[in-house]
């Protein structure tokens, strides 16, 4: 009898080799050189999920974090902002450096934006003004400038970044035309509020249909003035502490939140930074050391949660920063013991929904 050979006895192996060995053939094919087709299909595809997301339809109060981290550099973190969806209306708390890329990437449309709000003039607050300024502008064709809240000295920030994209708007109407882009539209517009020296002093800075924004003194001295913000919509609210020392002011006008969304530094990291970097050449050991003195606390950031009783906390404006993901959990050890309720350390991209009629509180990761 004839002896079969090797593919003979091996049939259904060598057919599903054979498949395998063509659609590796056929991937690296359309990998190097894929056809227009495909490319066309990829593109659109990329501009339905960043543009078309109608991630915020239902009636809620969202908040996303769209830069988490603090002034020192950390991988994956931009610099401080927090975007507030409520109804119609998209709000935005401080532009921190790299935040702008951050919001558009979480499929928030850059052109919705309704106002910017700043807490204060530290420059990882405040490096993406101009950034947000303009890409609002040129999204969409805004034919109003951009409305800016904040306390004083907030005409000198916002006049400086006008003043230096003044040549980029130039360009932009040269090249795209008046009605693509709209001279009136271009830059921000003023709404300075003066709260006072009053640490307890708060006031209605913003209010549209169920929306009102309500502006607090927090105690980030030396820095003068500081704030932070309370957003209620319809019978849901939450409050952006800004950076700040532990405060009764932050306490009071965190009181029955949803959603506290805090800053923290935590400082056995810091002094462990300061520690590692005294024999460096520059000055973060100094800093390190310094940014102590006027930032809260993981445990106290548990005691306003807790003394206010909102249900849940968010910890953003992380620092230091973290250097690998082991040490995450530790961040957030003191808060946790002290405050019973969800905490949250927050990432670029995370989305908290609260919808309206219910208590209910869900977290999301929109770029993960
Ligand atoms: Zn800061
Ligand atoms: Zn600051």
């Amino acid at each position: 009898m004839k002896e079969k050979s090797f593919f003979g006895k091996h049939k259904i192996l060598t057919i599903v080799v054979g498949i395998v060995a063509i659609l590796v053939l056929i991937g690296i094919g359309l990998f190097n050189n894929p056809p227009d087709a495909l490319v066309e299909w990829v593109f659109k595809f990329a501009m339905d999920q960043s543009l078309g997301k109608n991630t915020f339809d239902d009636d809620a109060l969202y908040a996303i974090t769209t830069g988490t981290g603090g002034p020192l550099a950390e991988a994956g973190r931009a610099g401080p902002q927090t975007v507030v969806i409520a109804g119609d209306e998209v709000l935005v708390f401080d532009a921190g450096p790299g935040s702008t890329r951050q919001f558009t990437l979480s499929g928030i449309s850059v052109g919705s934006v309704d106002a910017l709000f700043l807490t204060h003039f530290h420059s990882d607050h405040i490096g993406d003004v101009g950034e947000l300024m303009l890409q609002r502008w040129t999204s969409e064709g805004a034919a109003v400038p951009l409305p800016v809240y904040g306390p004083p000295g907030i005409d000198t920030v916002i006049e400086g970044f006008k003043h230096a994209y003044t040549l980029d708007k130039g360009y932009r109407v040269a090249h795209h035309g008046e009605e693509a882009m709209p001279s009136s539209g271009f830059g921000a517009e003023v709404h300075a509020f003066n709260l006072g020296s009053d640490l307890m002093s708060s006031e209605t800075v913003y209010q549209n249909g169920d929306v009102e924004v309500i502006a607090f003194n927090v105690d980030h001295m030396p820095v003068f003035p500081a704030v932070g913000y309370r957003v209620n919509y319809k019978e849901r609210g939450l409050v952006i502490t800004g950076d700040t020392v532990y405060t009764e002011s932050l306490v009071h006008h965190s009181m029955k939140a949803d959603l506290l969304i805090s800053e923290a530094l935590n400082h056995e990291y810091s002094q462990m930074i300061s520690d590692a970097s005294t024999e460096k050449d520059n000055n973060l050991s100094i800093v390190a050391k310094d940014i102590k003195t006027y930032h809260i606390r993981p445990d106290e950031v548990g005691i306003v949660a807790r003394d206010a009783d909102v249900s849940y906390l968010l910890v953003t404006h992380i620092l230091p920063p973290i250097p690998a993901k082991i040490l995450k959990n530790g961040f957030l050890r003191d808060t946790k013991e002290i405050y019973k309720g969800d905490v949250y350390l927050a990432n670029d991209g995370t989305m908290i929904k609260m919808p309206v009629g219910s208590d209910e509180i869900t977290v999301h990761e929109l770029l993960r």
